[in-house]
């Protein structure tokens, strides 16, 4: 249905720019770039009816998981039980409504709306075009803000820092709320978005005769950043789904190093101020992020130990360390030609584990809900816990402004006895 030089066959790749003719995929193969590996396009089997399926059930869990208690505790004859909507609840009280609103945002709220998005879009609801233009926008620009699986991991988590003070039970809705992290990853991951905007509108023409195994910058054509449309590098808005853009993202490397040095400042009272304040028999013990990793460590939790250290600390210096070299090198610092792979490598780790870091803050978040005994044992968020959730957005922006191609670009200059390209 789609022939040789007609511009659906036609992909830049949105990591390193290179021009690509798609082959004739069967249903349940993916096409990967061939230089940097990255997946450019999956045609799913039954691309309508799967993630129908998944964002439906995992509906359906999310509701489920918010009408019943989530996780209990008890100690010495007293017992707490909240359910998932009391966290948000006991953050407002205690005067971090900023905690609250990012709870509510990035673990109930983006992930709903991504699953109400993807029903709206996949199936055929009657929806005026440009609402479905933008509904498609921002669903992909939400994808990395959902937390659901964070959340989860972060009541692991606070599960075993609490095993040594009482006993920890989980509620009704604790099942339907694993199944809902699960089953909206599941829907994300089986709506291919070369496919679905496809399904929207039409690829517009291509600018001019595409050459193979080319950056598009070479041949004066970009990428659309929302729905890979091969467009001509002037074209400044995106005829099919109306976002601007321009070859590369413009001053990527300063938006970056301006975003990574804020967080970076931040970074140092995080770790300095105490993010959470324990009450317990009048005593009141305030703790750092480092001093929850010794205490947990001294008490033979040693798995839980590393995971905070790691998330914590080890993630969110590397991630500024990596995002330092990556500046630096899309710069043409470094060595040319070889590294090229190796900062790509690196770009898609820090993408990766970048929201993870954001474990610690949600444990305090269940922690604070769950421990509310009044004199025998109450936790408080603290300032270093904001401090830490604004660093880890700021960071997770930072890594978003850089724009992955520039680390290639330097690739370009030992192709350039290559044909030149007309027109350009
Ligand atoms: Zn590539
Ligand atoms: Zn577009």
């Amino acid at each position: 249905m789609c022939s040789s030089h007609q511009a659906c066959q036609w992909m830049l790749c949105p990591q390193c720019d290179l021009m690509t003719q798609l082959p004739d995929l069967k249903p349940g193969t993916k096409a990967n770039c061939p230089r940097c590996e990255t997946t450019l396009t999956t045609n799913w089997q039954e691309p309508q009816r799967r993630p129908t399926g998944y964002a439906l059930a995992a509906l359906f869990m999310l509701v489920l998981a918010n009408l019943f208690p989530f996780v209990n505790m008890h100690v010495a004859g007293l017992s707490s039980e909240i359910t998932l909507m009391r966290i948000p609840q006991v953050m407002i009280s205690e005067n971090y409504s900023s905690l609250a609103t990012l709870f509510l945002l990035f673990v109930q709220a983006v992930p709903a709306v991504c699953m109400v998005v993807i029903l709206l879009l996949i199936n055929p609801v009657s929806l005026p075009l440009p609402l479905k233009r933008s509904m498609a926008r921002v669903l992909f620009q939400l994808k990395s803000w959902g937390m659901a699986e964070i959340f989860l991991a972060g009541v692991l988590v606070s599960f075993v820092k609490l095993m040594a003070y009482g006993d920890i039970g989980i509620g009704t809705s604790f099942i339907p709320w694993c199944l809902f992290c699960l089953l909206q990853l599941r829907a994300f991951q089986c709506v291919d978005r070369r496919w679905l905007w496809g399904h929207i509108a039409p690829v517009p023409a291509l600018p001019a005769r595409p050459i193979p195994a080319i950056s598009g910058i070479q041949q004066g054509m970009r990428s659309c950043g929302c729905c890979t449309a091969v467009l001509a590098a002037d074209q400044f808005t995106c005829p099919r789904c109306g976002t601007g853009g321009y070859v590369r993202r413009r001053n990527s490397l300063q938006w970056t190093m301006a975003l990574l040095l804020t967080s970076f400042l931040l970074y140092i009272p995080a770790n300095l101020l105490p993010i959470m304040v324990t009450e317990a028999l009048g005593n009141k013990i305030t703790s750092t992020i480092m001093a929850g990793v010794v205490l947990l460590w001294s008490d033979g939790s040693y798995p839980v130990a590393l995971v905070i250290f790691i998330a914590s600390i080890m993630v969110p210096s590397l991630k500024m360390l990596a995002i330092v070299w990556l500046c630096w090198d899309a710069n043409g610092k470094s060595k040319p030609y070889q590294d090229s792979e190796r900062m790509h490598k690196i770009y898609e780790v820090v993408e990766f584990v970048g929201r993870w870091s954001m474990i610690d803050v949600f444990v305090i978040a269940v922690l604070s809900a769950l421990v509310r005994m009044g004199q025998l044992m109450s936790i408080y968020p603290a300032t270093g816990a904001l401090l830490f959730a604004v660093v880890v957005i700021l960071t997770m922006f930072a890594a978003m402004t850089f724009d992955p191609r520039l680390t290639w670009d330097r690739v370009r200059e030992k192709s350039l006895e290559e044909p030149s390209i007309e027109g350009k």
